[in-house]
């Protein structure tokens, strides 16, 4: 079935379907939806097919379809940026795409051919460009999904799957400044464990983290750092980041382990850092090491990376009730950097060196 070109048919929305544009000053996060989308089906038989770019709808699904009883779901979430001429690029849209078929794979889901997927994001992006936003930080979110649609509740995989691409104008995640967070360390839940699904981009692993989340937001934190499930003690990811430390001269982040979301960002980050001649190490962390690295002095910034807010500097720990401060509190040098040189190649205001822009139209 993949090696059948498969067919995209697009369908436009017509006056009436299409939507006023929100206030490009309040977009906030996933709040507002383009016209149109890409919707494509999946059976036995025909493999892919139905392939098609359409205007924004509401599905119709059985209420037996295997999504709402056993979670069969992937997605996936990167973005296209307003470029210099008003082009709109999009930042290693395959690799994102690359990793759901990884998703799929781990869920039993069928996967997809990444080539056709991008040119239909590239056609449904490029018919939807009048949305990409052009305030300065401002940018179009992409979720593409799949999700099990066969009615049967008996527990089994799928004979059925229904992928789509949504897009939704996003604001500046740093509306307010460039400001470090306040992180939660957990010691009560976990995230994922060797052996599970915490590579996988699926939706259960987002339901499982909400109950940690809610409770470090009631305590006064803006996320929590996941330790590894097995020991309780070395540093996995914070929130849906992966996470760095800067200790001497070092920038440390966790290896991919398996229970980790192997993120295109922390890819980023580690080659820029690579470029730079920065020392940077893959391994095992434990919370105590990055406790002792405190109080010697030798930690100097944490930082966690992904699509949403690409750097994310860490002004304060929290585990079992001992408090710490990083960098006072202040956005370190590394992150501010990476985070200042990944926002200019992604908006084409810097040299593309390892050809991670894909131009759109
Ligand atoms: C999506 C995600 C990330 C970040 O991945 P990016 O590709 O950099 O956006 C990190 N951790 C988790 C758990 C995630 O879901």
């Amino acid at each position: 079935m993949l090696n059948k070109e498969l067919e995209i048919t697009l369908r436009k929305a017509d006056e009436k379907q299409r939507k006023p544009k929100p206030d490009q000053n309040s977009l906030g996060f996933g709040k507002y939806f383009t016209d149109h989308m890409f919707v494509m089906q999946w059976n036995r038989e025909k493999g892919w097919h139905e392939a098609e770019i359409c205007p924004y709808h509401p599905f119709s699904l059985d209420p037996a379809a295997m999504v709402f009883h056993y979670g069969q779901e992937i997605f996936e979430g990167l973005k296209a940026y307003r470029g210099p001429d008003n082009q709109i690029l999009l930042f290693r849209p395959l690799d994102n795409l690359n990793r759901m078929n990884k998703s799929a794979l781990r869920m039993c889901m069928p996967p997809f051919p990444s080539d056709t997927v991008l040119k239909a994001m590239k056609a449904l992006v490029y018919l939807d460009r009048d949305w990409v936003p052009a305030n300065e930080g401002a940018t179009l979110y992409l979720r593409p999904t799949m999700i099990a649609t066969e009615p049967a509740i008996g527990l089994r995989t799928s004979e059925e799957y229904l992928f789509f691409i949504i897009m939704s104008p996003v604001g500046a995640y740093y509306a307010e400044g460039f400001n470090p967070v306040r992180i939660y360390v957990e010691d009560t839940y976990i995230r994922a464990v060797p052996g599970g699904v915490g590579e996988a981009k699926t939706g259960g692993n987002y339901a499982a983290s909400l109950r940690a989340q809610n409770e470090a937001k009631k305590k006064g934190y803006a996320q929590v750092l996941w330790l590894d499930a097995v020991e309780r003690k070395y540093v996995e990811e914070v929130g849906t980041s992966n996470i760095f430390f800067v200790i001497g001269d070092e920038l440390i982040t966790s290896p991919l382990t398996g229970s980790i979301l192997p993120g295109v960002t922390r890819d980023s980050v580690l080659q820029l850092a690579r470029d730079k001649g920065i020392k940077t190490v893959e391994r095992r962390l434990s919370i105590d090491e990055v406790y002792q690295a405190h109080d010697s002095g030798a930690l100097k910034e944490a930082f966690g990376t992904g699509t949403a807010a690409v750097i994310s500097p860490v002004g304060e720990l929290c585990y079992k009730d001992r408090v710490i401060g990083i960098n006072n509190g202040k956005p370190g040098e590394m992150a501010a950097m990476f985070f200042n040189e990944l926002q200019a190649i992604q908006r084409g205001q810097s040299e593309d060196r390892h050809n991670w822009l894909v131009r759109v139209g």
